[in-house]
């Protein structure tokens, strides 16, 4: 059988030897001059779905996309397997901009990136349809939905390009798209009855924890040095100021940390933000302000000190690490005293009751995430709909399955606690009733002669912590979102208290003992030889630094790690290293080989 196109542009190009699930069928599609919209999760190889039949099918390919970051990365990596990209924007300056318009007209290009902003400039369009254009792909779709979080009142402008460039096949992509997203797509964009792609959410290679907060700091310690010594992470942290202390508090650790917030110098932002591109082992401790944009494929960890907002933020932010499919690291450290301030911020905002409740909605679903006893990323799949059969093995809840203890006894005092002493206080101080630990504050609010006071010196306070938090998770009590973030019974917590239901709790795993070095434990697999690893990491680096491009352009950390699995002797068996096509061969096979053979 005669090899297809798209395949052997998949393996002389790109230097794989198959297709990713659905790629083939959206590619062939697309060939065939149909348009799509493919719904893919990250790091599932969206790319390849039109960079393939942007090749194939004659004419320039125009693609869209949110952030000059994102454009650029992709026409480098591009440039790098001998593509001609090109990007306008306004990053550049006006005499590329022109130079790339004439390599346009003399047909020298095949694919164009561009922000939607500039090509519904009139001219632009003007000069376009005068052209042969291959296809349109819309990257980041979900971007024209008013309702997700990344909205961009430009992309609202894309509905016109159905008018203008009617026969041409159009792909619109994304990664987060829930139902109403996914019609929003379809008509703003008019998509029509154009196929849908689906590919399903999953991100089998990164593995969810989810830990109760217990000296969070010394938590994420333990993770970076145990798990992550020389990895490039993301941690993430609600405000300001406290991504600055934690980047501080590593870097006295001996970690490359970089704080990153929307209140930092722009030109700060921007270097560190190209440090952690273009280095190596890189950690940046973020707001939420991080993220779009950055398409590092090895990010070996997304480790979050406070909880977002909704289960779509945690995917969303989780789903930065392990891009490259390698394993990685969905760490959550969490609270009731986040919940907390979460709630109050929300009741705080100048939103609709109905958006607060929505909000407020959300992060209920997020606590039923934290405090699920069952397989995370099957509790996570459910929330978008989709069904995971058996429990995934790759998750905390899987790996150590959460022991459960009878807390009938414990729910009905901790609840009563919070009615006799008037459903206004926090866990801190309704804790310390139930031990028994008078204060003046106690004194002289009476509540050392409440009924509760004292009856629950059995357990000590971080249980108590723990039933709260779970009470809360499980709806038994609310947060009051009026006062100070004290805590009221619910409707639900009726039957509790009268004893006609069974209560389970979690019991909080124990902490490991804590280590004092950083070790040299690697996410490595184990047949990678870690020594001919840094040495290779090295070469790239060095590659990398003399083009002024991020090392993971010269080769992903799967080509690396399979050029030390295989070992290949010769330029020929180098050529069927995955990752490693003609150009790639061309200009880097030599120096590679001698770097796997040398003594
Ligand atoms: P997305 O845009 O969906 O997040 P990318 O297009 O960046 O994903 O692809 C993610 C990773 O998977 C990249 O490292 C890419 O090189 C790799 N990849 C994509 N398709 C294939 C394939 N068919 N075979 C091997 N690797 C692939
Ligand atoms: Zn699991």
């Amino acid at each position: 059988m005669p090899e297809s196109q798209a395949l052997s542009i998949l393996s002389s190009i790109f230097g794989f030897n198959s297709f990713r699930g659905a790629q083939e069928e959206i590619i062939n599609h697309l060939i065939q001059g149909q348009s799509a919209l493919v719904l893919m999760p990250t790091g599932g190889g969206k790319s390849l779905c039109f960079q393939i039949p942007a090749l194939i099918r004659p004419g320039l390919a125009v693609v869209i996309s949110p952030l000059i970051a994102l454009m650029h990365d992709q026409v480098t990596s591009l440039q790098q397997l001998g593509v001609r990209a090109a990007t306008l924007n306004s990053s550049q300056s006006a005499e590329q901009n022109r130079n790339t318009w004439r390599a346009i007209a003399s047909g020298e290009i095949d694919l164009l990136y561009m922000a939607p902003e500039r090509l519904l400039n009139e001219q632009t369009l003007e000069f376009l349809k005068q052209r042969q254009i291959a296809l349109l792909a819309i990257d980041e779709a979900h971007c024209v939905s008013q309702w997700g979080h990344d909205f961009r009142p430009d992309y609202l402008g894309l509905s016109i390009l159905s008018e203008h460039f009617p026969d041409v096949p159009m792909l619109a992509l994304t990664a987060t798209a829930d139902a109403p997203t996914q019609s929003e797509i379809i008509k703003r964009l008019n998509l029509g009855d154009s196929r849908v792609f689906i590919a399903g959410f999953d991100r089998p290679n990164i593995r969810y924890r989810i830990t109760a907060k217990n000296r969070a700091k010394n938590q994420l310690l333990d993770l970076l040095r145990t798990e992550h010594a020389d990895d490039a992470g993301i941690v993430y942290c609600m405000s300001r100021r406290k991504t600055e202390d934690i980047a501080e508090f590593l870097r006295n650790e001996g970690f490359n940390a970089l704080a990153y917030h929307a209140g930092l110098p722009d030109a700060t932002r921007k270097r560190h933000q190209d440090r952690f591109l273009l280095e190596e082992g890189v950690i940046v401790v973020a707001t939420i302000a991080f993220g779009m944009g950055i398409d590092k494929p090895n990010v070996r960890f997304v480790a979050h000190l406070d909880p977002p907002k909704s289960i779509e933020a945690y995917y969303q932010e989780t789903g930065r690490a392990g891009r490259d499919g390698l394993p990685a690291t969905a760490w959550m450290s969490y609270g009731l005293e986040d919940v907390v301030k979460l709630r109050q911020m929300m009741a705080n905002s100048d939103a609709e009751e109905r958006f607060k409740r929505i909000e407020n909605q959300k992060l209920d679903a997020l606590l039923g995430l934290c405090e699920t006893t069952e397989c995370r990323r099957q509790a996570l799949l459910r929330y978008f709909g989709e069904e995971l059969k058996d429990p995934c093995g790759n998750c905390d809840t899987c790996l150590t399955p959460v022991e459960t203890w009878d807390g009938l006894e414990a729910a009905q005092k901790a609840l009563s606690c919070v009615f006799r002493t008037g459903q206004r206080f926090g866990v801190s101080y309704l804790s310390q009733v139930l031990r028994g630990k008078s204060s003046d504050r106690m004194e002289s609010f009476g509540h050392t002669r409440v009924s509760t006071f004292g009856i629950g010196e059995d357990l000590d306070d971080k249980t108590w912590r723990s039933v709260y938090r779970q009470l809360v998770a499980m709806g038994f009590l609310s947060v009051d979102m009026e006062g100070y973030g004290g805590l009221k019974l619910t409707e639900r917590s009726r039957p509790v208290l009268r004893g006609a239901m069974a209560v389970k709790f979690r019991k909080e795993p124990k902490r490991l003992p804590r280590t004092k070095t950083r070790s040299a434990k690697k996410s490595l697999p184990d047949n990678v030889d870690p020594i001919l690893w840094e040495k290779l990491r090295q070469l790239r680096l060095s590659i990398a630094k003399e083009q002024s491009i991020p090392p993971y352009i010269v080769f992903h950390d799967t080509t690396l790690q399979a050029l030390i699995q295989i070992r290949p002797r010769t330029m020929l068996d180098m050529r069927s290293v995955p990752g490693v096509g003609d150009k790639k061969l061309e200009n880097y096979g030599e120096i590679f080989l001698k770097a796997l053979w040398e003594e």
